[in-house]
């Protein structure tokens, strides 16, 4: 820290991304990235051609881009804004619709980045937290005023809120704006996009990260009323006007329009998911339900620390959270087929096979 780092700066809360080593081959299952390399497509449609141009920026509307991903939701180029990440995304609609006197109220455990973007933009941060069994109950969100950010499916429990309690919460108060975020939807959970129509109080994100292969390309996307889309572009212009660069630009185009790929990725990350969890309850763990791609695990025979040292002893990152109430657990990123073979043979060979 120097001495000019401002007062406002020093309060802030940096969140702390899933480690990145490079000193060996892990397999990496910390951080919910995809095991798929993106479509095929995404890499014909960025071209020689265009790694050319860039020396020109990027189109500031991202017009092709919110098209392609306008049709494919079955919406209107100005129902949707695109970000670098949805992390960016997440930031202006904070920015937007959180301020002086109205906060931004989240789960207690949830993805961490919201505490993070409330404490950049000094906003009260109100924690709600979950059931003991970690499910979400509307109704401790039905009378606050703060602006309500709820992710669908959680991280890092991968549990779902029913589409039908957000419903309430909308029509309950029309004057707070609910963000529903939806990195995970794709992965077997039901999406409250087919609600936007409806509710002018509801923001939806999605991003291209982990259902469609893009970690690295950056591109997350905020779907809702056209006012609302408009005042997240008022942000995106006060912030940074060229915010998607022209690689992605093209790469998300081409990743939102190959249905079949995307559909077959997720298809097969739901059926590792499936056995997964099968071998790890078969070995006596404790598994969360999930309709994300990755799950939340424990076993009253390691320690959440333990396991998450000994798997990385062993060659596979997955994340740990030294967190009250989830501290026992280990956050697991489905990947290929292969790679959760190697998982659950590493977690018998550090001697968690079940001797019954
Ligand atoms: C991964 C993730 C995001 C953001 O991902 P980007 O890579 O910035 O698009 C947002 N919300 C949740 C809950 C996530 O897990």
């Amino acid at each position: 820290m120097s001495r000019f780092l401002s007062s406002e700066a020093r309060c802030l809360f940096p969140y702390t991304p899933g480690e990145q080593p490079r000193d060996q081959q892990y397999i990496k299952l910390n951080t919910n990235e995809s095991p798929f390399p993106p479509s095929p497509e995404v890499l014909k449609a960025v071209t020689q051609t265009e790694t050319g141009r860039l020396y020109l920026y990027s189109d500031p509307t991202c017009a092709a881009l919110n098209g392609a991903i306008a049709e494919r939701y079955g919406l209107q180029s100005e129902n949707v804004i695109t970000g670098n990440g949805s992390d960016e995304i997440l930031a202006f609609a904070f920015r937007a619709f959180c301020g002086k006197g109205r906060g931004a109220a989240f789960a207690d455990i949830t993805y961490g980045f919201y505490e993070a973007q409330a404490a950049l933009f000094g906003l009260e941060a109100l924690r709600v937290p979950l059931r003991e069994d970690f499910t979400l109950n509307i109704e401790d969100y039905i009378n606050l005023s703060a602006t309500v950010v709820i992710a669908n499916p959680n991280a890092p429990t991968g549990m779902t809120v029913p589409v039908t309690d957000i419903r309430r919460l909308l029509e309950h108060d029309p004057n707070r704006v609910v963000i529903v975020d939806e990195a995970y939807v794709d992965f077997g959970a039901e999406s409250c996009v087919p609600l936007i129509q409806e509710f002018e109080n509801l923001l939806v994100t999605q991003t291209m990260s982990k259902s469609r292969s893009l970690a690295g390309g950056r591109i997350g996307f905020a779907l809702g009323a056209r006012e609302l889309i408009e005042d997240l572009n008022r942000v995106k212009y006060s912030f940074n006007p060229y915010n998607v660069n022209r690689l992605s630009l093209l790469a998300g185009a081409a990743a939102v329009k190959d249905e079949d790929y995307f559909q077959a990725c997720c298809r097969a990350v739901q059926d590792n998911r499936t056995w997964t969890m099968k071998a790890l309850e078969v070995r006596g763990f404790t598994v969360l339900p999930s309709s994300a791609n990755f799950i939340f695990a424990k076993s009253d025979r390691i320690s959440g620390g333990e396991l998450y040292r000994k798997l990385k002893e062993n060659g596979i990152l997955v994340r740990w959270f030294d967190r009250d109430r989830i501290r026992d657990f280990v956050r697991v990123t489905i990947g290929s087929r292969e790679q959760m073979v190697v998982l659950i043979d590493t977690i018998d060979r550090i001697g968690l096979r079940n001797e019954k």
